[in-house]
């Protein structure tokens, strides 16, 4: 048995997490669940949203499934996913979007792999707001995380067989910070000459993507910008729903929905399961686990193909736990 701290998060993450354990299980891994609870409720009853136990838990286990957790806007404490990522120093976010037959979405045969660093950037927390009228924020660039992010990207492309790297960035602005980023991302591209190496400018990239996504493979980038761009890309192959994500350390990876906790959801059972259940497809192949990766995830396909038991977001009436029914059924 393989031990994976379970993190059921708040709002409609309980649900869809229940939804995706089931199915995982369903498919024959042998998963040992540690369940692990963060968030705006373990905040009232410990004082803090992310207790050390949860951090420990995910140290010893090196791997951990977790649901949305809600972040007050403004004030309140820091995000957890945000302080999740830094503590356990988890450099990397990716985010696949493929499209999936029976999806409806703007665009047909996307398969985009976006590579989010995830350390620092404006997400570095140095903010503070001067007098009544002005706000300041610092972004923080180094080299250090520039390369190991790149050079992820660069090992995934190759480990994947995928033939383009694009760094994306403001350079032509901010020219220290993003400078660097793009100086880092143009030295380590040297070093793998069997993979192709463009950059693009972040708005420029916006446009490309809704205009030609398919000259595009896997696109790496500061975090701010990768935030926003993997949602977009999101929105390529039907949104928030079927989009899953993977944060990687050295040797600790954390696998999420790209989605938030949908709070204004909670407790209806409506929420599509589908980005929490292909988060657990990208664990599972990260465990080696490949045979029950391919088993879910080509039940989950088969189920939005037929599109009757699938959830409103995808146009039908079933809930989350019905759609999570129907994919353990199409595994036998
Ligand atoms: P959200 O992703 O929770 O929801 C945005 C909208 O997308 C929802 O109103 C819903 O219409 C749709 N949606 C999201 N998930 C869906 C699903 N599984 N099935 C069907 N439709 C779905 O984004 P938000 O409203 O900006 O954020 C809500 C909270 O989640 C905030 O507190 C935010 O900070 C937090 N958040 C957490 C994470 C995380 O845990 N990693 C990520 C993003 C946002």
């Amino acid at each position: 048995m393989r031990r994976v701290t379970l993190i059921p998060g708040d709002g409609t993450g309980p649900e869809i997490v229940e939804a995706g354990r089931r199915v995982i299980e369903a498919s024959g891994a042998p998963i040992d669940w540690e369940v692990m609870e963060a968030g705006a409720e373990v905040m009232e009853r410990t004082g803090t949203p992310l207790p050390e136990e949860v951090l420990e838990s995910i140290r010893r286990n090196r791997v951990a499934l977790k649901g949305p957790i809600t972040t007050p806007i403004g004030s309140g404490f820091r995000s957890i996913n945000v302080a999740l990522r830094m503590e356990l120093d988890l450099y990397a976010n990716l985010r696949p979007a493929r499209t999936i037959e029976g999806v409806k979405a703007p665009y047909r045969d996307i398969d985009l792999v976006v590579v989010r660093e995830n350390t620092e950037d404006l997400y570095s927390g140095i903010e503070r707001r001067v007098g009544e009228d002005r706000a300041e924020s610092i972004k923080v660039i180094t080299r250090r995380a520039s390369e190991r992010v790149v050079r992820f990207a660069f090992e995934y492309a190759r480990r994947e067989g995928r033939s383009k790297v694009t760094a994306v960035h403001k350079a032509n602005i901010l020219k220290y910070t993003d400078g660097l980023f793009l100086e880092t991302a143009r030295r380590v591209a040297e070093e793998y000459t069997d993979i192709e190496f463009e950059d693009r400018i972040v708005d420029n990239m916006a446009m490309q993507l809704v205009q030609k996504p398919w000259l595009y493979d896997v696109l790496v980038m500061p975090n701010l910008y990768g935030d926003i761009i993997s949602d977009l890309c999101a929105g390529l192959v039907g949104g928030l729903g079927v989009a899953p994500s993977g944060n990687f350390g050295e040797e600790i990876a954390v696998f999420e929905p790209v989605h938030g906790s949908a709070p204004k959801y909670t407790g209806m059972n409506k929420v599509n399961p589908t980005a929490f259940i292909l988060s657990g497809v990208l664990m599972l192949r990260h465990l080696g686990e490949v045979e029950a990766a391919d088993r879910v995830f080509r039940a989950v396909c088969e189920v939005i193909r037929e599109g009757r038991e699938v959830t409103y977001d995808l146009g039908g009436e079933a809930g989350t736990s019905q759609m999570a029914d129907a994919i353990i059924r199409k595994m036998g």
